[in-house]
């Protein structure tokens, strides 16, 4: 096989979405698989850990802007704990693995590896909090937990541990509760549009499938390429559930004890997944220049009697990019030709390639070719730091807006049961149609074509629309508007 042919990607993103994107992420040097006899984990790359970076930066970084702190709690859960709240138990159950032994001593008591951690944070900040003036409380990790299900695996969709945040809090009231859920939701929100160019629908999960225990599960949708949502960061409002079962209370201003009101919201790396799947293409990897490694790749094209004057006005440039803060790269690899260089820089999805030969030198110019669509501009050497930037920009302008149309084009409508089936068989995306609030409505639909209940609206005018309407499923009066999708 030739270098160019192990570069390409051979699958096609529309006919074979699946092997596409397992193929743009191995050859994009973003994952490996992990070990036999370890299905289920990953490897995680430098490229891809960078683009995680990015993600953790940014979200930190808003976090910190409102109130949050971060924490580290320990990766094993005693039993005892979990079993505090029997609502996580149930929920997490056939997907905890358990630590049983150390060394060769069987424990006293198993340790639960998190599958998530409200109940070994729950109860520390049940120590930490004691009177209205210790409230809110706002912590947050970084960190990795384990679900252990038996699903095919897809890199950053689909692994059995995962990174993700984790934020807590713990409110005096049931309205500042809510108020923190919402904040996390825009922040999540705002993560997809402003900075992986991605428009997401939000909405609330259906009582039947909240996070246990939760009084409101939030969630921000993604619709995918091939018509399947993503789950792509849910925030959850727990009401006082676990602050009764973990006695996190509160003095109030009358010397009264009174129970919290507490949240939880987490975005896991399954961002990642739908950044990849999103906008990439069948020569490999796209990336927003938000989040891309290099955001800029200047390919010098010389012969030998111009390689000289090429090279010195490509340094130049470089330099003058790095020091206006662009992550930059300069290809002056003599043994690769400028063809196999711009493929190779396609794959990884570097967003901006600078193409500089004899002529622009001479015309004292830049061509700058955009990675999404290949459109190609010619900018003046003169203020070139300033004019990247313009160029960023438009290229995070086009993303999105294929992103948005994608959107746009597929949230149908549906008001029976085989107009649900029909229109989801056929194009996928998301299904709008009235609903009665009964999970055997949703069962119905999973049974026959693996869709479900993705969303509900979350503001009242929304999810007023079709009510008292005739639940498409059944026939009894609707309560609210349900979104059903294929989800990943
Ligand atoms: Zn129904």
């Amino acid at each position: 096989m030739s270098d160019e042919q192990e570069l390409g990607i051979t699958e096609s993103k529309q006919y074979n979405t699946g092997e596409w994107y397992a193929e743009v992420v191995q050859k994009a040097g973003l994952a490996n698989y992990g070990p036999e006899g370890m299905s289920g984990f990953i490897v995680t790359r430098p490229r891809a850990y960078a683009l995680w970076e990015r993600v953790q930066g940014y979200l930190d970084g808003l976090f910190k802007d409102t109130g949050v702190q971060n924490a580290y709690f320990p990766l094993f859960i005693p039993e005892s704990y979990l079993e505090r709240e029997k609502d996580i138990v149930e929920g997490f159950d056939p997907e905890v693995a358990w630590v049983t032994h150390a060394g060769r001593e069987e424990l006293e008591e198993r340790l639960a590896v998190r599958p998530t951690s409200e109940s070994i944070i729950a109860p520390y900040m049940a120590q930490w909090v004691r009177s209205h003036r210790d409230l809110p409380l706002r912590v947050n990790q970084w960190a990795s937990v384990v679900r252990w299900e038996a699903t095919e695996t897809k890199p950053f969709f689909r692994t059995k541990e995962f990174l993700w945040q984790e934020g807590h809090t713990a409110h005096a009231t049931h309205d500042d509760a809510w108020d923190e859920t919402i904040t996390r939701l825009d922040q999540y929100e705002s993560v997809y549009e402003d900075l992986l160019a991605i428009p997401v629908l939000r909405g609330a999960k259906p009582d039947h499938d909240k996070f246990p225990g939760a009084h409101t599960t939030t969630t921000v949708e993604a619709l995918m390429p091939d018509g399947k949502s993503v789950q792509a960061g849910t925030s959850h409002h727990l009401g006082t559930g676990f602050a009764e079962a973990f006695d996190l209370t509160y003095t109030d201003e009358d010397e009264e004890t009174q129970v919290a009101h507490t949240t939880s919201w987490g975005l896991s790396w399954r961002s990642l997944g739908a950044l990849i799947m999103t906008h990439s293409d069948d020569q490999g990897l796209v990336l927003p220049p938000t989040v891309a490694p290099e955001q800029v790749v200047i390919v010098p094209i010389w012969q030998a009697d111009t390689q000289e004057k090429v090279l010195e006005y490509a340094e130049g440039i470089a330099e003058e990019l790095e020091d206006a803060g662009v992550r930059v790269e300069l290809d002056d690899r003599d043994e690769r030709n400028p063809g196999f260089k711009f493929n190779e820089w396609e794959l990884k999805g570097v967003p901006v390639r600078f193409e500089i030969g004899p002529n622009e030198v001479d015309d004292d110019v830049v061509t700058a070719v955009h990675r999404p669509d290949g459109e190609s501009v010619e900018l003046d050497r003169e203020n070139i730091a300033e004019a990247v930037f313009e160029q960023f920009d438009e290229v995070y302008a086009k993303l999105y807006a294929a992103a948005e149309e994608n959107l746009e084009a597929n949230v149908r409508e549906a008001s029976s049961r085989n107009e649900i089936l029909g229109t989801i068989g056929q194009h996928g995306g998301y299904v709008k149609a009235p609903w009665c609030g009964e999970e055997s409505c949703e069962e119905e639909i999973k049974e026959q074509i693996a869709a479900e209940i993705v969303m509900v609206p979350l503001n009242d005018e929304e999810s007023e629309i079709h009510h008292d309407e005739d639940c498409a499923v059944c026939g009894e009066t609707a309560e609210e508007t349900a979104y059903f999708a294929k989800s990943y």
